[in-house]
């Protein structure tokens, strides 16, 4: 079975590229370029992970991490931040909004596969015994 990623990015180019990137690692991918459609996207099948642009156009990214972490349903899908700012002051501001992880752009594909595969883990007792 593999891992469905919720991909929210506004831009064109960057969102092709992580999108061709995550199809090319085997992950189903949905997209959102606003954080209206990325709230959209939750009335159908529950990503397993979400990427998360923090800055998308004029809206603060960070306000879907927030309100994810508010909603019980929503509350154990790992948001990973995508952020240009490599600040510290940034990297706090993007954890203390409820993202279990930061990685920075330009993106390290190297990298983004070492947190997918932290946050992807499925809990022992949800596997199935064969
Ligand atoms: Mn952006």
């Amino acid at each position: 079975m593999s891992h469905r990623i919720l991909v929210v990015e506004d831009n064109a180019a960057n969102l092709e590229l992580l999108v061709d990137w995550l199809e090319s690692e085997r992950f189903k991918v949905q997209t959102a370029t606003t954080l209206d459609e990325a709230f959209a996207a939750f009335k159908g099948d529950l990503p397993d992970t979400i990427l998360l642009d923090v800055q998308l156009g004029a809206q603060d990214g960070l306000e879907l991490a927030t309100w994810i972490r508010r909603d019980p349903k929503l509350r154990a899908i790992p948001v990973i931040a995508v952020t240009a700012h490599a600040m510290t002051t940034d990297h706090e501001r993007v954890m203390r909004a409820g993202c279990s992880a930061c990685v920075s752009k330009p993106i390290d594909f190297q990298l983004l596969r070492e947190q997918l595969d932290r946050w992807l883990t499925v809990p022992a007792k949800a596997q199935p015994r064969r």
